[in-house]
């Protein structure tokens, strides 16, 4: 990923500012820019990995991780009692917009479903 980088990457190299919300030698959370409930923080892995569909089986750790830290946010902000939403939006008709793996954690109000 050297020519090019995704604007998720850029945020991760810091030329991009971003209000980082964890940051670790694998993972990091920043807030969404356009937040589509009170919280909305994105949870992305370091390692460029397009979407869930270029997942293989070498991914699993580390999009795991991804995960968990989604939950251990959600807790530190007391998201859980209230519920909340950890979503991956694979491919464009499913909402995806930037083509590196991430993970919306969305709280802080009623969610209805199926969503839209
Ligand atoms: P998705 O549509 O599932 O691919 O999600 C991409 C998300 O990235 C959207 O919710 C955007 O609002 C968000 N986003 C786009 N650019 C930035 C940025 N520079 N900083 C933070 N969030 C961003
Ligand atoms: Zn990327």
């Amino acid at each position: 990923m050297s020519e090019q980088r995704c604007l998720f990457c850029r945020i991760i190299a810091k030329e991009i500012p971003a209000k980082i919300v964890h940051e670790d030698d694998d993972v990091i959370a920043f807030e969404d820019i356009n937040p589509q409930a009170p919280t909305h923080i994105l949870v992305i892995p370091r390692r460029h990995i397009a979407s869930t569909d270029e997942m293989t089986s070498s991914d699993t750790e580390t999009v795991g991780r991804v995960v968990l830290v989604g939950a251990e946010i959600a807790r530190k902000l007391r998201l859980e009692s209230g519920g909340y939403r950890l979503v991956s939006n694979c491919g464009e008709a499913a909402g995806q917009t930037v083509f590196h793996i991430h993970f919306h954690l969305l709280g802080g109000r009623a969610f209805s479903w199926p969503p839209g």
